[in-house]
């Protein structure tokens, strides 16, 4: 499961202002749908919808056919991961800022999200194995590194719908391309919505959303869009 759709979505953080008029998409499970738009459009309020952090004004949100407003907040958490522009760390040990979201999780399962989300060095430098400090009192973490905790953190959820905000866009070249490997790791088989504001930082998406101003002004794959330009 995980199919998302946005019916007809409009929603306004004051009456006389709207923020997204009429937005429409649909993300069958499994797939990958690229947001774009200007800083304003109104990205980060879509994603904000999906997870009821506000309800929509107008208009209807579904996961597989089911209207949000029907689903627990916790079932919602269970779903969907995300991926932030910038992870907060807490100021423990790695093992428990990526199985936070997992307190079942084993040691052998935490060892493999740091794998696939090719955090092994970052792990070797730890003396007890997931052992060490992490903020403040003891390693310090490039945006980069903060970033793969949170793809790992994702990885060990394993919930069937997936949100990268921006994910790339604080990186520098050589960071972008690690972080690229392990989204595009993170975001297979999982229904994903990639918010950026350029398209060079957007991982193999099968389908290209344009924002204006909070509404859809294009739609469609890489090669429809650059046909229609
Ligand atoms: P198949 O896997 O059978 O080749 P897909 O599952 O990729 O086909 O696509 C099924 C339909 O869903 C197609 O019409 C495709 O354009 C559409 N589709 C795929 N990805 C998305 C998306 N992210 N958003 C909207 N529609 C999509
Ligand atoms: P984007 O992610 O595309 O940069 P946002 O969704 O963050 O766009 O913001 C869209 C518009 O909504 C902006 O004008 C922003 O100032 C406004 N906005 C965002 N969050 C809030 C909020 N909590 N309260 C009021 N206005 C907000």
């Amino acid at each position: 499961g995980g199919e998302v759709e946005f019916d007809s979505v409009s929603h306004a953080y004051h009456a006389e202002r709207p923020i997204l008029q009429g937005v429409s998409l649909r993300v069958p499970a499994g797939h990958t749908l690229a947001i774009v738009g200007p800083s304003g459009a109104g990205k980060s309020t879509l994603a904000r919808l999906l997870f009821r952090f506000y309800d929509v004004s107008e208009g209807a949100i579904r996961i597989d056919g089911q209207d949000i407003r029907h689903v627990t907040q916790d079932s919602l958490r269970r779903a969907i991961g995300v991926v932030p522009q910038d992870t907060v760390l807490f100021n423990d040990t790695i093992g428990y800022n990526i199985a936070y979201g997992r307190p079942d999780a084993s040691p052998e399962e935490i060892w493999q999200a740091l794998r696939m989300a090719q955090l092994e060095e970052f792990v070797r430098r730890l003396p007890d194995g997931l052992d060490t400090q992490v903020g403040e009192r003891g390693l310090k973490l490039s945006g980069g590194e903060k970033q793969r905790i949170a793809i790992a953190r994702v990885l060990l959820k394993d919930p069937p719908i997936l949100i990268l905000d921006e994910a790339t866009s604080s990186l520098d070249t050589h960071a972008e391309r690690l972080i690229l490997d392990a989204l595009n790791l993170v975001s297979r088989k999982r229904t994903t919505l990639a918010i950026a504001h350029r398209l060079s930082t957007i991982v193999h998406a099968e389908r290209i959303l344009v924002l204006d101003q909070g509404q859809v002004v294009e739609q469609g794959s890489h090669a429809q869009l650059l046909a229609a330009q």
